[in-house]
């Protein structure tokens, strides 16, 4: 088998359809580049939904993951080991926080965080058996487990998958007030992503983050912040609550902190929360594996020199200010931070499904979201040569379909 067509047949006629992917088969990449079976390049401008936001095959990334595969996989939690200690205090370090709790995808690390939060409302706040509530965002995003999908406002996702997890009380994202409102004596978190990513880079009115980081101390709430995907140097800031200077009560990560190579997630509080969880109530075979550890160390050292932040920052000025001059010829409204854009298409040009698959066919892979916005993500390790490219390549895909 050779073909991307054959491939795609295959895939396509064996697997659930829960994807709908662009028809390219990739083999190969590196850096920001990927080259598909028939060696054609494209540049990758979604990072696995900012998983790779150091890049494919990062050598510092590969090396760490190489040499700790010829001497440690796997050990379970049953015992400790070497790479353990390194990516708690680390991990804790980089986010500020006393302690971590380590998973292995996205969705896991948030259903850890719901459990903290219900367990510190039971045993800290007080709040009576089986009657805790928390917080959540319309268009939010958080993984796709049954509890997850039970407050999620999107019928794809949510509807059909019931009976759901009661315990959630969904308000409009952006509007303080809106949290007020629905608090009560039995709320024990706001969860929240500081950017909604897969709603298509929705990012909330300045000062939003503020006021919910207020009024979740003033009620004695948890603020809880899902940084899956604007965290680690997205946004030009390691996290994206830091534009604001807001530090929430639990961090929730994943994505990029496996490096592109494994998937590693965790949440990280202070003692005071993630203290109430202790052995038997939480767990995972694979979390904190030596392999997720090692991989994940080489991503919390690279962090730690604010190299990659600066740089998309400075990258994602250049991206904004570029895409805000396609304003008017094809695109509605640019939103984002750092390198990271959600781009609304104008829909009497084109979907943007249509304006991805053109993008495809200039050797730019990025992903559509909601009808008509397009998203961009690039790996941060990107050149700025590229990055320019891939937005001319943009331009002249609008071009071509206003034709
Ligand atoms: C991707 C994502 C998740 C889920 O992560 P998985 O590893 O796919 O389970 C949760 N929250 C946010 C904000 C995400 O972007």
């Amino acid at each position: 088998m050779t073909s991307t067509d054959d491939f795609i047949e295959l895939s396509e006629r064996r697997s659930a359809h829960n994807y709908h992917p662009l028809p390219v088969v990739i083999s190969e990449a590196q850096g920001a580049w990927v080259v598909d079976v028939e060696g054609r390049r494209f540049l990758d401008c979604l990072s696995g939904y900012s998983s790779l936001n150091f890049g494919h095959g990062n050598p510092k990334i590969i090396s760490a993951a190489q040499e700790q595969l010829s001497r440690l996989t796997l050990t379970s939690r049953a015992f400790f080991h070497d790479q353990f200690a390194t990516f708690a205090a680390g991990l804790g370090d980089l986010t500020g926080k006393d302690m971590v709790l380590p998973m292995n995808t996205g969705a896991e690390a948030v259903e850890t965080a719901i459990k903290v939060a219900r367990k510190w409302g039971y045993e800290v706040k007080g709040v009576a058996a089986g009657q805790a509530n928390i917080i959540v965002m319309e268009d939010n995003f958080h993984g796709r487990t049954t509890t997850i999908v039970s407050f999620s406002t999107d019928p794809d996702a949510h509807d059909g998958f019931g009976p759901y997890t009661p315990g959630f009380k969904v308000v409009k994202y952006g509007s303080v007030e809106a949290i007020h409102e629905v608090i009560d004596a039995n709320t024990v978190a706001v969860l929240l992503e500081p950017i909604q990513g897969e709603a298509g880079v929705l990012v909330p009115p300045d000062g939003y983050l503020t006021q919910v980081r207020e009024l979740c101390t003033a009620e004695n709430i948890l603020m809880i912040a899902d940084e899956i995907q604007s965290g680690l140097g997205r946004t030009g800031d390691t996290f994206a609550c830091d534009h604001e200077g807001v530090v929430p009560d639990i961090y929730v990560l994943g994505k990029a902190l496996g490096g592109g190579v494994v998937p590693v997630s965790a949440i990280t509080a202070n003692e005071d929360v993630l203290g109430v969880i202790r052995p038997g109530q939480h767990g995972s075979t694979f979390g904190g594996n030596p392999l997720a550890c090692a991989v994940a160390n080489a991503v919390i050292e690279m962090l730690g020199t604010g190299e990659y932040q600066a740089r998309a920052r400075e990258l994602g000025e250049v991206m904004h200010e570029r895409l805000r001059g396609l304003i008017g010829q094809g695109v509605v409204t640019v939103r984002g931070r750092g390198l990271w854009a959600g781009i609304d298409i104008d829909p009497s040009l084109a979907s943007g499904r249509e304006v991805s698959k053109a993008l495809m066919a200039h050797g730019v892979l990025a992903k559509d979201t909601h009808g008509s916005t397009v998203r961009l993500a690039p790996p941060i390790v990107i050149s700025e040569e590229d990055l320019v490219w891939a937005i001319d390549q943009l331009g002249a895909v609008l071009a071509e379909l206003a034709e």
